[in-house]
């Protein structure tokens, strides 16, 4: 009785708030404002915060951060500032972050794929990238840019040099995606099965295909998957009880969006 009860309580009413996939760009000044008002707005209402992956759309190393980001990394530090726990996965675009960057902003980096508890609920939490096995492609090319070694090699060139490299890597992605089928692109549901038997877990919770959805896997288990931000905020918010997705391209309150972790 008394202080045990009293933490089990506390935790129950713990909010979480998801998001991934923002793609900031120091030439989108409105999509970083969108996403500094909306921390701001959320931070009344939550105690912990998850990205999930390519909060920027590129990223050159934490030596160039462009001066465009910083009203999101001030808002960043006051959400620290107030409480927050802030986590941070990298994704396929902002992968070179490191501890210096996430240090800077008061986030706390993730592996990928990060094993959490919601409630009573173990959740595998992904960007997503890696089960998209099918796109064999891209896959060759994310071992090779995940490679220590060539990232170390990276982070010595000129800032300018960077660029060119990442210019020229987004150029082939774009010109291979006309391509490749949007089947190619969306993860393996073999592959998504195997992650989730070999975590042992009912709920995966990822982003990276741009397609929110809450995806029944039958036997009480399912995907959940965050969106974009190009129309708008896309999140998901636990509130210890339920998982709700918001998203413009869902109905709010509909069956869609609304996943009991009973
Ligand atoms: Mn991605």
């Amino acid at each position: 009785m008394g202080v045990g009860l009293f933490d089990t309580d506390l935790s129950l009413n713990m909010s979480t708030l998801f998001i991934s996939d923002l793609h900031l760009s120091p030439d989108q000044a409105e999509l970083t404002q969108v996403a500094v008002d909306f921390l701001a707005q959320q931070a009344a209402n939550i105690d912990q915060l998850y990205i999930l992956g390519d909060l920027f759309n590129t990223w050159l190393g934490d030596d160039i951060v462009p001066d465009e980001f910083q009203p999101l990394i001030e808002q960043l530090i006051k959400l620290q500032q107030v409480g927050i726990k802030s986590y941070l996965m990298v994704g396929n675009r902002d992968f070179m972050m490191g501890k210096d960057f996430a240090a800077r902003c008061g986030l706390t980096l993730l592996q990928d794929p990060t094993l959490i508890k919601l409630g009573q609920h173990k959740v595998l939490l992904m960007h997503g990238d890696s089960l998209c096995i099918d796109d064999v492609s891209y896959q060759r090319y994310r071992r090779w840019s995940r490679n220590r070694f060539l990232q170390r090699c990276f982070l010595m060139l000129s800032a300018n040099y960077r660029q060119g490299i990442s210019d020229k890597i987004k150029q082939k992605s774009r010109q291979q995606k006309q391509y490749k089928s949007a089947a190619i692109m969306d993860v393996n549901q073999s592959e998504v099965s195997r992650v989730m038997a070999k975590y042992q877990v009912d709920y995966l919770l990822h982003g990276h295909t741009h397609r929110p959805a809450i995806h029944p896997l039958g036997q009480d288990q399912y995907r959940v998957v965050l969106g974009d931000w190009q129309q708008q905020p896309s999140f998901i918010i636990f509130d210890g009880y339920q998982l709700q997705l918001f998203d413009s391209r869902i109905a709010d309150n509909s069956d869609a969006s609304i996943l009991t972790l009973s």
